[in-house]
């Protein structure tokens, strides 16, 4: 399906040692980002989603065209300070210092089901943050769902048993 030759790498981004994959030439071809959205669905299509959740701000490129093309609600999780209503917050450790993802309160009814979207599974620290914010608000996590996967850096084992579906894996 070929949408490797649709990222590009980048070295050295941001820091030195790291190959960062850039999903910008992907988003920017109408067809291929069609295409990789409608991938992810059929990947997906097996499971019964209620809504889905996504971290800003790749989460959302991929997260809420995906809603869309299920006809499922999206959520959005955000960083600290963003979100204008009640929120619950989680923090986490990032390869250098920290950070927090936060979400609406009322943003899922206990017991929906949800899939997280983001662009890309790497150590797992922001998915399995946002796995965390899911559950409290008392959501029933049916998987993961990237278009890219870092196999090397184990972000699956972050994820308890949690379906991963992705349609890249470097
Ligand atoms: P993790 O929390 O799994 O270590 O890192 C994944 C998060 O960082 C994702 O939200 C993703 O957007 C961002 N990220 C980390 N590395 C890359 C990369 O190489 N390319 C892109 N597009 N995002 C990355």
């Amino acid at each position: 399906m070929d949408f490797k030759n649709y990222i590009r790498v980048i070295p050295d981004f941001p820091q030195p040692g790291i190959s960062f994959k850039d999903i910008t030439t992907l988003l920017s071809d109408g067809e291929k980002y069609r295409e990789a959205i409608n991938e992810l669905k059929k990947l997906v299509a097996d499971l019964k989603i209620d809504l889905i959740a996504g971290p800003e701000a790749r989460g959302f490129v991929v997260g809420a065209p995906l809603a869309y093309a299920l006809g499922v609600g999206f959520v959005p999780i955000r960083k600290s300070g963003k979100l204008p209503y009640e929120t619950i917050e989680v923090g986490y450790d990032l390869e250098y210092g920290k950070d927090t993802l936060a979400m609406h309160s009322d943003a899922i009814k206990p017991g929906q089901n949800v899939l997280i979207a983001d662009d890309l599974l790497a150590t797992g620290g922001t998915i399995s943050t946002s796995v965390n914010l899911v559950k409290q608000l008392g959501g029933n996590i049916v998987g993961t769902a990237f278009l890219i996967e870092l196999s090397e850096l184990n972000g699956r084992e972050k994820l308890d048993g949690i379906d991963v579906f992705s349609l890249m894996t470097y």
